[in-house]
C-alpha cells in the first residue's frame, strides 16, 4: 500500500479536504485505484452530535456513519462508497483502546498515548493499515494508494499522537510508499502587496521538528504564486521547486483537479511513490 498524507498548516478552512479529494481525482485519471481516510483530531466520536453552524453539514454514508462533509467530497470527487471506519478521530481511537484496557486486554500494563508501551499511536497505526486495504471502489483486492488528510493545522495539541503515528507510518512502510504534501497559505500584505512565505516556513519547520518531511507543497493564495515567491519556498522549506504546488482561488473547486494536473502534480506524487513506471498519462476532461 502507498499512503499520500495531506496536512495543514497555518490556519484552518484551508483546503485540505479539496486539495486530498483532487490529488485523488489525479491519481485515479492515472489509472491507480484510490482510497482515503480522513483524520479528525476532535474528541467527538463522530460528527453527528455536531452543530451544522460550526462545523458544517454532516454527512451520512451508506452504513450510517455521521461524518465530516470532507468524505462526502471523497464520494463524489472518487465515485468510492466510504464506510464510517474511513474516519478516523480521537473519540473513536480513545474509545476502542478504552475499551480493550476495561476488558484487561493489555495484561495490567500502563496505557499510554505514545511512551514506551505506544497503545494510542498504535491503535491509530493499526486503525490506518487494516482500513487502508478495504476496497472501496467496488471491485476486488485493496487500492494502490491511500489518501489520508490529517485535519486541524499541524501544531495542535489534538493532532500530536496522530501525527507521530503518521511519522512511525511513514518510516515503517518506508520512502517509496509515502508521500507527504503539505498544504499552507501564501498570504499578501495589503499594503506591501508581496505573497508572504514566513507562515510556510515555520509550518515546515514546525511539521519537520516531528519528524515528518513534506515532499511536495500545496499553496493556497489568492492569486497564482510568482516564481520569485516559489523559488523563497524551495530554498527555505527544503522542497524542489517542481514540487511546489499553486492552488490559488478558482470559482468553483471541481477546477481544482485540472490546476494539479496542469503543474504535473501526479509526475511529482508517482515520482515519490516509485509508481511512474505502471501509472498512465492523466485522462481529465
Ligand atoms: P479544510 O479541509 O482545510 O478545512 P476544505 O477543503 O473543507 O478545507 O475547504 C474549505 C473551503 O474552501 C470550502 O468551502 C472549499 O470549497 C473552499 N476551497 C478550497 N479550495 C479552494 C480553492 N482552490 N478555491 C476556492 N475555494 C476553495
Amino acid at each position: 500500500m502507498k499512503y499520500v498524507l495531506v496536512t495543514g498548516g497555518v490556519v484552518s478552512g484551508l483546503g485540505k479536504g479539496v486539495t486530498a479529494s483532487s490529488i485523488g481525482v489525479v491519481l485515479k485519471a492515472c489509472g491507480l485505484r484510490v482510497t482515503s481516510i480522513k483524520i479528525d483530531p476532535y474528541l467527538n466520536t463522530d460528527a453527528g452530535t455536531m452543530s451544522p453552524f460550526e462545523h458544517g453539514e454532516v454527512f451520512v454514508l451508506d452504513d450510517g456513519g455521521e461524518v465530516d462533509l470532507d468524505l462526502g467530497n471523497y464520494e463524489r470527487f472518487l465515485d468510492v462508497r466510504l464506510t464510517k471506519n474511513n474516519n478516523i478521530t480521537t473519540g473513536k481511537i480513545y474509545q476502542s483502546v478504552l475499551e480493550k484496557e476495561r476488558k484487561g486486554d493489555y495484561l495490567g500494563k500502563t496505557v499510554q498515548v505514545a511512551s514506551v508501551v505506544p497503545h494510542i499511536t498504535d491503535a491509530i497505526k493499526n486503525w490506518i493499515e487494516s482500513v487502508a486495504v478495504i476496497p472501496v471502489d467496488g471491485k476486488e483486492g485493496p487500492a494502490d494508494v491511500c489518501v489520508i488528510e490529517l485535519g486541524g493545522t499541524v501544531g495542535d495539541i489534538e493532532s500530536m499522537p496522530f501525527i507521530e503515528a503518521l511519522r512511525q507510518l511513514s518510516f515503517s512502510v518506508g520512502p517509496d510508499n509515502f508521500c507527504l504534501i503539505h498544504v499552507s497559505l501564501i498570504p499578501v500584505l495589503g499594503v506591501v502587496g508581496e505573497q508572504k512565505t514566513k507562515p510556510t516556513q515555520h509550518s515546515v519547520r514546525e511539521l519537520r521538528a516531528l519528524g515528518l518531511t513534506p515532499h511536495l507543497l500545496a499553496c493556497r493564495s489568492a492569486q497564482p504564486l510568482l516564481e520569485n515567491t516559489k523559488e523563497k519556498l524551495s530554498q527555505f522549506c527544503h522542497v524542489p521547486i517542481g514540487n511546489i504546488l499553486n492552488i490559488h482561488d478558482v470559482p468553483n473547486i471541481w477546477h481544482v483537479p485540472l490546476l494539479l494536473r496542469n503543474q504535473n502534480a501526479h509526475h511529482s506524487i508517482l515520482k515519490q511513490l516509485n509508481l511512474l513506471s505502471i501509472a498512465a498519462p492523466p485522462n481529465l476532461q
